[in-house]
């Protein structure tokens, strides 16, 4: 990542036009404004709903028990408050940083002074011929209504991954009375995310609510049936080579960055839009935020992409205020959660480097009033934490994380020893 030099604060008389319509998108749209930028803010989105964000669409929305509008960031009122020149279903092209002009899909040809690119992602499509459109990828809103749908007629269904999407589809129809299946190439569930004591426990949950979870294994194969469904061989092969009959296959396996508009632009990528701790790309009047942003992150102590729900929100703010020409330092804890079978997951911090687990609460089952907490420490220090029901501690947690707080292991396990007075 080369140094980039601070554009300066942005003339009231500016334009900034922003890409995609998405969480990033939308947090920065609205912090240009609500921080007092006068100019024109344009936003471009591929998508026809407004800016909105996406933990629902595998949890409540695919559940049925909320719709598309429960995920809007802002609402209506506000969002028109704003004055924001929102082009929906329109994709932007091809940018030119010698004109400064950014091309939309109808031909348009947008000026700006500032580009903030909040492009996300999209889901990675591996699936194998034959599944033809039985198979699903979730992402959008939508996906999700689709799906949704699909859920409501299918009584087999295969997920593809075990990764965060696979597991909350997985539950989300087992809440829904289907037979699932779960294949997940690698030998544990989030094996990239999660610690090998949190992938275990989560492999015995999905099992007990029923979830035929299948690690080391992958979809060789797939045929369309006459009725509509479809046999798919697995690798290794199910006992003497015999099929898995399905109605529906839903993949979560990956995402993959939407940077192609940067790169033949000539922005520095590396499987995402490469950032500074400013979120300034290689041209210093061009920024990123988001799951397109590859961005420097001490605690984790390299550069990579944070998929999470904190980093929109909170790298989205972070963009705008930096293309106002503030000094900005985008550096957070890493945090996110995930939602299944009644349990609220939680992971905060770097937990990967850990030579110490020290456990507060029981492991038991989510009927048990399960409440517990696994701090990992790295010589003494906690760098993260992983909560199962246990949103208080989590929060209380981020304190000791970021002030490398070394407690006694004993005090940190007993939970009459409330987290806050720890350091
Ligand atoms: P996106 O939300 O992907 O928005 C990018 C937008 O840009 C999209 O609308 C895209 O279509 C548009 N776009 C792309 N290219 C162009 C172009 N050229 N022109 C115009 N528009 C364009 N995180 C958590 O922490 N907890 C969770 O429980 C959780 N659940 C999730 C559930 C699901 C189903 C998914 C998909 C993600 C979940 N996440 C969760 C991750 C979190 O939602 C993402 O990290 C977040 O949405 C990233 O926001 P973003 O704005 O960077 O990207
Ligand atoms: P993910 O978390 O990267 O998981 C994908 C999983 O599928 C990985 O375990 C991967 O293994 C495995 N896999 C890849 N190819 C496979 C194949 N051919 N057969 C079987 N398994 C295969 O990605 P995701 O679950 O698809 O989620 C997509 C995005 O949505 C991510 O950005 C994610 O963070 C976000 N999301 C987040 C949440 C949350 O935070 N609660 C919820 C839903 C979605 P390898 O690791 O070995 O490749």
């Amino acid at each position: 990542m080369q140094e980039t030099n601070n554009p300066g604060p942005l003339a009231s008389d500016a334009r900034v036009v922003i890409v995609g319509a998405g969480q990033a998108g939308g947090w920065a749209a609205r912090t240009l404004r609500k921080e007092g930028f006068a100019g024109t803010i344009t936003l471009v989105g591929d998508e026809s709903w407004p800016p909105h964000e996406r933990p629902p669409l595998s949890k409540s929305v695919l559940l049925g028990t909320a719709e598309p509008a429960s995920t809007h960031l802002f609402p209506d009122a506000d969002w028109a408050a704003l004055d924001i020149g929102w082009m929906a279903c329109r994709c932007a092209r091809t940018l030119d940083r010698q004109a400064r002009t950014l091309v939309l899909d109808d031909g348009t040809s947008l000026p700006w002074d500032r580009l903030i690119l909040c492009t996300g992602g999209r889901s990675r499509t591996l699936i194998p011929k034959g599944m033809g459109e039985n198979c699903e990828a979730l992402r959008t809103i939508n996906d999700a209504l689709r799906l949704r749908e699909r859920l409501q007629s299918a009584r087999r269904l295969l997920v593809i991954g075990g990764g965060w999407i696979g597991l909350e589809v997985a539950a989300t129809a087992r809440e829904l009375g289907l037979e699932v299946t779960l294949v997940e190439a690698g030998d544990r569930l989030c094996a990239r995310s999660l610690p090998e004591n949190v992938s275990t426990w989560l492999l015995e949950l999905h099992r007990r609510q029923g979830v035929r979870v299948m690690l080391n294994t992958a979809v060789s194969s797939a045929s369309k049936q006459p009725d509509g469904s479809v046999d798919v061989r697995l690798s290794p092969a199910l006992d003497a080579g015999s099929t898995l009959a399905v109605d529906l296959v839903v993949a979560g396996i990956g995402m993959i960055a939407n940077d192609e508009l940067a790169s033949a632009a000539g922005l520095e990528c590396a499987g995402g839009i490469v950032v500074d701790a400013s979120c300034r790309t290689s041209d210093p009047d061009i920024f990123a935020a988001g799951d397109v942003a590859v961005s420097p992150n001490s605690w984790m102590g390299c550069s990579g992409r944070l998929e999470s729900w904190q980093n929109a929100q909170e790298q989205g703010i972070a963009a705008a205020l930096s293309a106002m020409g503030r000094a900005v330092v985008h550096d957070p804890i890493p945090w996110f959660w995930s939602d299944q079978f009644g349990v609220n997951l939680q992971i905060q911090g770097v937990i990967c480097d850990a030579d110490q687990v020290v456990t507060r609460g029981a492991v038991g089952t989510p009927g048990d009033d399960l409440r517990l907490i696994h701090f990992y420490l790295r010589e003494g220090r906690i760098r993260g934490v992983v909560g199962l029901n246990a949103a208080k501690d989590v929060r209380a947690s981020k304190k000791l994380i970021a002030t490398g707080a070394s407690p006694d292991a004993a005090a940190l396990a007993d939970a009459s020893i409330p987290l806050n007075k720890m350091s």
